[in-house]
């Protein structure tokens, strides 16, 4: 908050691109598109890279590259995380409860405790349906049936680390 006028904007800081750890993921992200992009089943449609080039090789041309383009993708979420309360960084906890606070829940897509891989706006409507029925005293739905998508072991479903498979220029 910028004041305790209620009425008064927030202030918002997202801090993108201050942590270290920001840089290492767009290199990487970028790396494994090269690599994705050098697999000789696509070598028939291939062209010359356009953006950021095949000259932005380096780590530091790289970020350059990185801090003139990069934009957000409008979901910013998990700003007042949900977590067991013995976790510093937990806010709520896993039935939306405001630790600290009574009578006060958060229901939105502020209380996801990790950014999404994918899109908010499903995971957003399936955490309201779930709080809601913790709420009414609803017991959760049951689990589907059949198989469901893994992610890639170990990796809690983040793109793999080490070096590429096959070598990229650069
Ligand atoms: C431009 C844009 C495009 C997007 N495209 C997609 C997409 O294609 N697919 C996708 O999955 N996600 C998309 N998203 C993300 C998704 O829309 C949001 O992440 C999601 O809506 C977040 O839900 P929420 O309930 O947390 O917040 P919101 O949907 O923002 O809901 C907050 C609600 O609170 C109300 N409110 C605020 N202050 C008060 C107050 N004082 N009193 C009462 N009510 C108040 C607001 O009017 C609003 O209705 C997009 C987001 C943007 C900005």
């Amino acid at each position: 908050m910028a004041s305790a006028d209620p009425a008064a904007p927030p202030r918002i800081l997202f801090n993108y691109l201050t942590h270290p750890d920001d840089m290492v993921e767009w290199r990487r992200a970028l790396r494994l598109t090269r690599e994705v992009l050098a697999q000789p089943a696509l070598d028939a449609y291939r062209g010359e890279e356009v953006s950021p080039g095949a000259q932005a090789a380096t780590d530091a041309e790289l970020d350059a590259f990185v801090r003139a383009q990069a934009e957000s993708a409008y979901h910013p979420c998990g700003t007042c995380a949900m977590g067991s309360p013995d976790d510093p960084l937990a806010v709520v906890s896993p039935a939306g409860e405001v630790f600290g606070v009574e009578a006060l829940r958060v229901a939105d897509a502020s209380i996801m405790p990790r950014i999404t891989n994918g899109n908010l706006n499903a995971p957003t409507i399936m955490l309201a349906e779930k709080l809601a029925d913790a709420v009414r005293g609803r017991a959760p739905l049951p689990r589907p049936e059949g198989p469901l998508a893994e992610v890639g072991a170990g990796e809690g479903g983040r793109q793999r680390l080490g070096p590429p498979a096959r070598a990229v220029a650069g």
